[in-house]
């Protein structure tokens, strides 16, 4: 199969997934056509990277949508100055294009093959101003907040308290809220001791896995990465 060529197959995503649908910050769309989605892909599925949907990254999780990934993004309006917190770190695809956006990103993942992997290709692109961690991210990282921005990418079904308290005055935070079969983004914007709240788009998320997210289900399957 002749090498596909990965940089124009990401400017015909930006153009015609982001650009065409009011994804319109200079700044994130810049983020966008620089960081290599295909990096974050399983190796079988990188002719598919630049596709208009999610795909399976190992252990039942998938690396979102390009458009989610740039429309949450959007909706936090980063300038570069802030203290990013990111639930549900997944392939690092989403982690890269904050890390470009704001200072310093803090990232947790649940499953810790997930969170080394994300680690070593962030890592392998130079990008260093991140830390990731293994554990429950529904509950936030409270040592180190406050966040200027949270974006929670696994589905909660009702916005944590904790999370909310976590946020920074004039903070805003973007989550995906429901469950499996119905879900919408919403957009928590904080400004001084009062929280805003917006019902943005619907979505189809994973489902979180925590004290303030699901419980596990059982299947007994063995999943592989
Ligand atoms: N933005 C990521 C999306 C990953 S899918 C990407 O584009 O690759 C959502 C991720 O949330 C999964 O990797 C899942 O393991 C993780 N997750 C689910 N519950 C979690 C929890 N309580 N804490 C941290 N991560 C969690």
């Amino acid at each position: 199969m002749a090498s596909l060529d990965f940089n124009s197959l990401r400017e015909r995503m930006v153009q015609e997934q982001l650009e065409a649908r009011n994804i319109f910050d200079p700044r994130v769309l810049t983020a966008m056509r620089d960081i290599p989605r295909h990096y974050f892909v399983p190796d079988e599925l990188r002719h598919l990277a630049y596709r208009d949907g999610p795909l399976p990254i190992g252990l039942e999780q998938t690396i979102s949508q390009p458009f989610i990934v740039a429309y949450m993004t959007q909706c936090l309006q980063l300038s570069g100055h802030e203290m990013v917190l990111e639930i549900g770190t997944g392939s690092g695809y989403q982690t890269a294009i904050l890390c470009q956006l704001a200072n310093h990103v803090v990232s947790i993942e649940r499953h810790g093959a997930l969170a080394e992997r994300a680690a070593e290709k962030l890592d392998a692109l130079g990008i260093n101003n991140v830390e990731i961690h293994e554990g429950d991210g529904s509950q936030g990282v409270p040592d180190m907040a406050p966040f200027d921005a949270i974006l929670v990418s696994a589905a909660v079904p009702a916005i944590p308290n904790t999370l909310m308290a976590q946020l920074a005055e004039n903070g805003r935070m973007v989550l995906p809220v429901g469950d499996s079969y119905n879900q919408y983004l919403e957009r928590v914007s904080r400004t001084g001791n009062i929280w805003q709240i917006e019902q943005l788009i619907p979505v189809m998320f994973v489902l979180m896995i925590g004290r303030y997210g699901f419980t596990p289900r059982t299947t007994g399957s063995t999943q592989r990465l």
